[in-house]
């Protein structure tokens, strides 16, 4: 079956008792046993609940994998696989990173001796240059935010697979309908799903989704005992988004292309990041491995001091910190999302202060251009003046 089709039936033949078409929420924590030694297959709603599994299930099956975790956020999920491992093991981690995960290495996870070196993962070299005997295990972004850098997802399955590495990929940004990384080789998929699975800007959580017998039992023991797991109301609200995923992923990276090549001729506007842009480097990799694109971009403003007004004068478009919602949203990375990170480490990648990212939503697109470029109309008058 399509995954438009697998989506928007998400639990709806899963209830038997009732035929209800939505899949109800169990708002319980313990289940009856029926005798000892039995169980209904639910025993303690940490381990195992129902609406969370009918979640889990869907998910496992669209990211092409064995087994699926909801968690309480997207950093819980991370938290989830990174307490995987042991003190002394190294990672390699993709370079412009999500602010929050960095800093979940950066400053708790090695406390606990797990540690990290960030390089540009589409580089062969440099994965070469920084492996060790420790190293376990690749984290790759792709596309990366805000900059919407492309990692190859093969060509790194490839290499951590004959170096005996694990590889990690946060799918975020793209969602298994248009990147299924488990398919290109990747052993553990993550996502924020607060983000474009939720889709509406109402649900925090967060999902791993593990390919092969033991790295699930094992996650599964990981998610069991750590127990940041997602509780059924926001399991229910996470698997109703997702039965619309299809057409919102098809309508933000509509707007998304239109308003890009929009801004590509605009006189305030100095660059634009976008990797459905022809002349973007990761182009024709992200042609290859992935279905579409994404429904964020980024852009530099040719003055710094075009960002205030620009932020203060859109009125459709909010100002704030998100992405992926249906809602558009615009942020400015190097005092938001990106402020944990180092400035050198900022400024290498190119997160500076003209940098702004705008996560398009499903809006009509005459409206969301009409905003923007009210907005950069006053930006540009007010810094002439
Ligand atoms: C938001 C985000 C996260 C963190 O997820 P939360 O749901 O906010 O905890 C991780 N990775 C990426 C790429 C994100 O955008």
């Amino acid at each position: 079956m399509k995954i438009e089709s697998r989506l928007a039936q998400i639990g709806s033949q899963k209830d038997n008792v009732t035929g209800a078409v939505s899949f109800p929420i169990y708002q319980a924590t313990a289940f009856r046993h029926p005798a000892l030694g039995e169980s209904t297959g639910f025993d303690y709603a940490r381990t195992k609940s129902p609406t969370r599994s009918v979640l889990e299930e869907a998910v496992a099956e669209l990211e092409s994998g064995d087994a699926a975790f909801a968690c309480s956020s997207g950093m819980a999920a991370l938290q989830t696989i990174f307490a995987y491992f042991s003190s002394g093991d190294h990672l390699i981690v993709s370079l412009d990173l999500y602010g929050g995960t960095y800093r979940l290495l950066e400053r708790i996870m090695s406390r606990f001796g797990v540690t990290a070196t960030y390089v540009d993962t589409n580089d062969l070299d440099q994965l070469g240059a920084s492996l060790t005997p420790q190293t376990k295990a690749v984290l790759i972004e792709t596309p990366t935010n805000p900059l919407m850098m492309i990692t190859d997802i093969e060509k790194v399955t490839g290499w951590a697979k004959s170096n005996g590495l694990l590889t990690i990929v946060d799918n975020t940004l793209l969602t298994p309908y248009f990147q299924r990384p488990i398919e290109l080789g990747a052993d553990i998929v993550i996502h924020s799903a607060t983000k474009y699975l939720g889709g509406h800007n109402d649900v925090l959580a967060g999902l791993i989704i593990t390919k092969g017998e033991e790295l699930s039992a094992q996650m599964a023991i990981l998610h069991n005992s750590i127990g940041a797991v997602l509780g059924p109301q926001d399991s229910f609200l996470l698997a109703r988004g997702m039965k619309t995923l299809a057409l919102r992923m098809e309508r933000h990276q509509s707007n998304a292309t239109a308003i890009a090549n929009h801004l590509l001729t605009h006189p305030a506007i100095a660059e634009v990041y976008y990797p459905a842009l022809p002349d973007h480097p990761g182009y024709d990799v992200q042609q290859r491995q992935s279905s579409g694109n994404t429904g964020i971009f980024s852009f530099k403003v040719k003055d710094a001091r075009y960002v205030a007004p620009i932020l203060r004068e859109v009125k459709l478009i909010a100002f704030a910190e998100s992405l992926g919602g249906v809602e558009s949203l615009m942020t400015y990375p190097a005092v938001q999302t990106h402020a944990d990170i180092p400035e050198e480490i900022r400024r290498a990648v190119g997160v500076d202060d003209r940098l702004l990212r705008f996560s398009v939503g499903i809006e009509h697109v005459d409206d969301l251009i009409a905003d923007l470029d009210q907005a950069l109309e006053k930006a540009m008058q007010e810094i002439a003046q």
